[in-house]
């Protein structure tokens, strides 16, 4: 070997002496860099475990006081975990016991538990569902469910996870309210039907005595003293009123039946045709203020309504130039229709009572007290209202609404 050769070798074997110091400094860098980073990992680390730690002792305090019953399942429905309040609610008490919740749904919600399920696994969620299960003796109990899928991290979903709570109590309840008001609305019903038959039959007895009293008259003309007519003539007055008491009873029972025969009618026409058949008094002009709506209604329930309240107003006026004036104004829901006379007036402590049956303020023989009440029967079969505005010795103005 030559000189240069060695020489070549020798520079090589510095190169290489030179690069390997070079690599071991950086080596020493990197592993102290690592070294570093290992340390700082490892705090990290221990941070996170204490953090998932806490998280996961607080969730199992939600999980354990939870008030609901809650209860994780896979996707065919078997629990694969739930609460002390779960398992009081299914009666499951043996843990080692698997339980599958789609098997506890009562037979007749079945159907209905299966289209919620879809709901679930398209939507990933289930609000609100409601059904009947069977418990472990057999017991059928009302439960209402909330629920949302549950994915795992290749956003598949995996099961399900939900707050389900016993409402077999408030189910009872609302079992019971609906029986009470079935009830109350065939006693209703036969309560009124009542009215109707007993209020039909007194009149044909009223209608004897009436005969009777008349064939006695007549039999005994000009053989009665005053006194006697005097009495036979109030017995007729007597006979009247009860007459007129009992086709007002009859009238209020039918008010309130509710109307099939609802058609188009033009109030324009039908009020105008009503006031022809009132009896109006010269010194009482009845005036029609605004256009009247085309409304959809029963034409004898509405004629009884204006009958009511017109006859009133024109009975009640007390001025020498009575007027009735009849307006309507247009609500967005509601006709609102008004009729206003100058009237005695009515003190405002008696604006309820006079609509109640039977309540009339100025007693005289054809005031029966019925015709305000079946005009609020009728209003509120309706969907409507009614209200009044008044000053004593000034007038009255009555305001009802019916429902669009
Ligand atoms: P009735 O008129 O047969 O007594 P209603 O039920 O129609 O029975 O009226 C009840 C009471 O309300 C009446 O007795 C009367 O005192 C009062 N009333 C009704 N309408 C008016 C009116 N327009 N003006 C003054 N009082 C009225």
């Amino acid at each position: 070997m030559s000189n240069s050769e060695i020489e070549v070798i020798k520079r090589a074997l510095e190169r290489e002496k030179l690069a390997r110091k070079q690599a071991e400094l950086i080596l020493e860098q990197k592993s102290r860099n690592l070294l570093m980073i290992s340390r700082e990992l490892k705090l990290a680390n221990q941070k996170l475990t204490k953090l998932l730690q806490e998280k996961s002792s607080q969730l199992q305090g939600v999980f354990k006081n939870i008030n609901d019953a809650y209860v994780v399942i896979d996707l065919s429905g078997e629990v694969i975990r739930m609460n002390s309040i779960a398992r009081d609610l299914f009666e499951h008490q043996n843990e080692e016991e698997t339980l599958n919740l789609y098997n506890l749904i009562y037979n007749k919600d079945g159907k209905y538990g299966l289209k919620s399920l879809e709901t679930l696994e398209k939507e990933g969620f289930l609000s609100n569902f409601i059904s009947r299960i069977y418990t472990k003796s057999k017991t059928i109990k009302w439960i209402q469910i909330n629920a949302s899928l549950l994915y795992d991290n290749k956003k598949k979903p995996i099961g399900a996870q939900g707050i389900v709570r016993d409402i077999t109590h408030i189910k009872a309840l609302e079992e019971k309210q609906k029986n009470i008001l079935k009830d109350l609305e065939e006693s209703n019903n036969q309560l009124q039907e009542y009215a109707h038959i007993v209020s039909h039959d007194l009149k044909s007895p009223l209608r004897s005595l009436h005969a009777l009293t008349s064939w006695i008259k007549a039999d005994n003309q000009g053989n009665f003293d005053k006194n006697t007519d005097e009495n036979f003539a109030l017995i007729e007055n007597t006979l009247e009123t009860m007459e007129n008491l009992i086709s007002s009873v009859l009238e209020y029972s039918s008010a309130g039946y509710e109307d099939n025969n609802r058609e188009a009618l033009d109030l324009k026409t039908e009020i105008n045709n009503l006031i022809k058949s009132l009896f109006v008094p010269k010194h009482i002009t009845i005036k029609i203020e605004t256009e009247l709506p085309l409304i959809m209604a029963e034409r004898t329930k509405m004629r009884q309504v204006f009958q009511n309240l017109i006859s009133n107003a024109i009975k009640y006026i007390d001025k020498d130039k009575g007027e009735v004036v009849i307006a309507y104004k247009e609500r967005k829901r509601y006709h609102e229709f008004s009729v206003k006379d100058n009237g005695i007036g009515i003190e405002e402590r008696y604006h309820k009572k006079i609509f109640n049956i039977f309540q009339s303020i100025n007693k005289s023989s054809d005031s029966t007290g019925v015709g305000l009440s079946i005009v609020k029967k009728i209003v509120k079969l309706y969907g409507g209202d009614i209200w009044l505005k008044s000053e004593p010795n000034v007038g009255s103005t009555f305001y009802f609404t019916l429902k669009k």
